[in-house]
């Protein structure tokens, strides 16, 4: 690993209601290593209880998607300004399972980052290719295409990518650590290069407490995006303590 401090999150996804969620975002948060930036990517009913629950601790609280608008007749969406006056930290933005179930563009992704970026959120942008876009040699071009938004980020500080083949998500099938860093490596060419070499990118696709060291110390690896290990407190944070 770089000079760049890992950062390993948990995706909740839709798992764990309000009310079980004070409690295991202290069990998590009175363990943490200083080495590691860790954060939880929650469902915006827990948002509240997981900010009070990690206040005064170093865990960070993101939502998992927020509206690029500031407010309006948008039913059912969240915008930047509701979720910083919660004190959320930041927002996970283009998670393959948006873009597949809700059709999340990488157009209106881009009016989210800079949404995101003018209320001082942080940024986990999720990018990746399918299986059958893997299949077709394109995953390149797919990577290009979704990271464009993020090239005029202005805080590389504020900004990590998530690195996260859709086929290695919830399936067990993770990616070998170079396969995943010939991707990390691409991305970050990719990004101008003052960008490039300070953002963080988290490599997310079934990592788990047996694997992750060695895909921890790929160096362009600088975390990981965890989905079902993240939901068991133990599992999360033996990840955790494999990037420190
Ligand atoms: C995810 O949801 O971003 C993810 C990587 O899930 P899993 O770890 O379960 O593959």
């Amino acid at each position: 690993m770089s000079g760049r401090r890992p950062f390993v999150a948990g995706n909740w996804k839709m798992h764990k209601t309000a009310s079980e969620t004070g409690g295991f975002v202290r069990e998590l948060a009175i363990s943490l290593p200083e080495s590691v930036e860790v954060a939880v990517c929650v469902p915006f009913p827990s948002l509240a209880p997981a900010v009070e629950a990690a206040g005064g601790t170093s865990l960070r609280v993101f939502a998992q998607n927020m509206h690029q608008a500031p407010q309006g007749a948008f039913t059912g969406e969240v915008s930047a300004a509701m979720l910083t006056d919660l004190g959320v930290d930041g927002v996970l933005l283009g998670h393959s399972e948006r873009r597949q179930y809700f059709a999340e563009t990488d157009a209106a992704l881009a009016e989210k980052l800079a949404a995101a970026d003018a209320a001082g959120l942080d940024v986990i942008l999720a990018v990746g290719e399918s299986e059958a876009e893997r299949e077709a040699g394109e995953t390149e071009a797919v990577l290009a295409r979704q990271i464009e938004g993020a090239r005029a980020a202005d805080h590389a500080d504020r900004l990590t990518i998530a690195y996260e083949p859709v086929w290695a998500i919830g399936t067990g099938r993770t990616a070998t650590p170079e396969l995943a860093e010939a991707a990390h490596r691409f991305l970050r060419g990719l990004l101008p290069s003052w960008l490039g070499e300070r953002v963080r990118i988290q490599y997310g696709g079934s990592m788990k407490p047996d694997n992750a060291a060695q895909l921890l110390a790929q160096p362009d690896i600088d975390g990981g995006l965890i989905g079902g290990a993240s939901l068991v407190a133990e599992d999360f944070l033996a990840i955790v303590r494999a990037a420190a």
